[in-house]
């Protein structure tokens, strides 16, 4: 990995220019064209231009990939396998993602636009570890014994569930799909990931190098495709035990309905976020506050789930705190994605940019100061927008409410702990939430008071594969991360022995 960070710009570029990303859907081991031949284009959003033809799943496809599934759950040929033996595969899984770090970092960077060191050093290494570390987990997970009394043996193991159906977003194509396949697999699952057509080719990669690794064909199956094609057919598929969903609220409201009106399979929803940055007047930290605010709001141009996407800060401090928040993003380094020294990308694709946009204007219509916030280097055919920061947004306005995706960061002031608080906590959103503060009582308190499935203190975007990270309210439902996750991919089965 350190040498691929030495790298210039000019040898990424010219990697780029060689590189012929796979394109076709993966099922039962092999690439193969979508039954209709169709396919539609990946754009990289560094200059629009086309990086490759991509099978366009339909119903038929995925139904194809789902009886492929089901028959490898079905015979055993993974399931059944011993726990060590899943394990040494997915090991080896693990380490063939590291050792393809170069191609699985630049189809990430092309494809949605992420800044190339931040490819290798985070996506492809996170990516790697999520696998290794359910690899690690799988054979050390014990069932239970109930306390029954005599005459009696009462079991209650964990069985996989079936065939689960992933479909993710394009914001974190690599990280996203492993925290679903990592578990789901490790469980013993058998599994159809359905990427974002934004972003489909890291997991097109990933599948071959799980069959390099030795999991055997059929068991992790990829089919790209549009979301009301082949992410609506997953959904209704009756052969689906359940759908692991991360992406837009309303459209996990339409998995649920696709749920309920197929099979009723089961469904968990990671939904998006407006997450509050809370920094009370007794912060005594306000550098390393702004420095963690502005990376909350800047990381991944903002297209990050639990951007902190909402500063909220005490009247007494607020002045200094925006002041040094402003230093920290004009330092972002926006440009080309594949250049080293970028700190910041562009939006993934035009309507996303246009998204953006239209909520920076939105902002000043409602009265907000806006500092930064505008296109940059539209000649090159990119999608580049500066930082943009809102002062003095009224928490009703939309923009101080809605996800928007994008570096768009609302500023809001208050008088004292409680109306902080409160005005934190007015979201339909609870996916993550940050308290700065130097008083650990105040802390505590206002952790477990703010409604939401992280809270960061003294901190912001702390991260691991050992902690669960999902959401409260319109943030979802269910855990992604940790062993909670390996019980999201499990059913308990009771079995109740008399021998009296
Ligand atoms: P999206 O909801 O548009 O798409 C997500 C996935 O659903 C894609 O694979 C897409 O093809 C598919 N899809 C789209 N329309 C569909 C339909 N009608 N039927 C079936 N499938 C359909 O989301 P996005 O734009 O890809 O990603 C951004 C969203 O994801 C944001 O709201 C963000 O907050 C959320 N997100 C949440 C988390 C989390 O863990 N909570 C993490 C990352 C992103």
């Amino acid at each position: 990995m350190s040498e691929l960070l030495k790298r210039s710009h000019e040898d990424w570029v010219r990697a780029a220019k060689n590189s012929t990303p796979e394109g076709r859907m993966f099922v039962d081991g092999d690439y193969r064209p979508a039954l209709s031949g169709e396919t539609f284009e990946s754009r990289t959003p560094r200059d629009g231009s086309v990086i490759a033809e991509v099978a366009r799943g339909s119903a038929a496809d995925v139904d194809s990939a789902v009886r492929v599934a089901r028959s490898s759950f079905e015979d055993g040929r993974w399931r059944s396998l011993a726990p060590r033996a899943r394990k040494q595969i997915m090991l080896r899984w693990a380490e063939l993602v590291r050792e393809h770090t170069e191609e699985l970092a630049l189809l990430e960077t092309l494809d949605v636009g992420k800044p190339i060191a931040e490819s290798v050093r985070v996506d492809v290494s996170s990516a790697a570890f999520c696998l290794q570390w359910y690899a690690e987990a799988l054979d050390k997970i014990y069932d239970e014994v109930a306390p029954s009394g005599e005459g009696t043996l009462v079991t209650i193991t964990r069985e996989p569930l079936g065939v689960v159906g992933a479909v993710v977003p394009w914001n974190y194509p690599l990280i996203i799909a492993s925290w679903k396949l990592a578990p789901a697999l490790a469980a013993g699952n058998s599994v159809v990931l359905k990427p974002a057509e934004q972003s489909s080719l890291s997991a097109l990669l990933l599948a071959r190098l799980a069959i390099e690794a030795g999991v055997p064909a059929g068991v992790f199956n990829v089919v790209p495709g549009l979301g009301v094609e082949a992410g609506q057919a997953l959904g209704r598929h009756p052969d689906v035990d359940k759908i692991a969903f991360t992406g837009s609220g309303d459209v996990g409201k339409l998995f649920l309905q696709y749920a309920g009106e197929s099979n009723g399979k089961q469904v968990q929803l990671e939904a998006g976020g407006k997450s509050p940055q809370l920094v009370l007047a007794d912060s005594s930290n306000l550098p390393a506050a702004a420095e963690a605010i502005a990376w909350g709001i800047c990381y991944n141009a903002g297209q990050t789930c639990n951007a902190g996407s909402r500063l909220l800060a005490d009247r007494a401090v607020k002045d200094e705190l925006l002041s040094r928040v402003l230093d920290v993003t004009a330092r972002f380094v926006v440009g080309d994605p594949l250049d080293p020294t970028t700190t910041m990308g562009p939006i993934v694709d035009q309507r996303q940019l246009d998204t953006v946009l239209t909520y920076i204007d939105l902002g000043r219509e409602d009265g907000a100061d806006l500092i930064g916030g505008r296109r940059l280097n539209p000649d090159s055919g990119g999608y580049f927008v500066e930082p943009a920061v809102l002062d003095k947004i009224a928490n009703t306005s939309r923009v101080a409410q809605e996800e928007i995706f994008g570096p768009v960061l609302s500023v809001l002031e208050f008088d004292g702990v409680e109306e902080g608080l409160a005005m934190a906590n007015q979201t339909v959103y609870g996916l993550a939430a940050s308290v700065w503060t130097k008083d650990l009582a105040t802390a505590h308190r206002v952790a477990g008071k703010l409604r939401a499935g992280t809270v960061w203190v003294n901190t912001f975007d702390a991260t691991d594969v050992f902690a669960p990270f999902g959401g409260f309210k319109a943030s979802g439902s269910g855990r992604d991360k940790s062993l909670h996750a390996m019980d999201e991919y499990s059913a308990l089965k009771t079995t109740w022995i008399d021998f009296s």
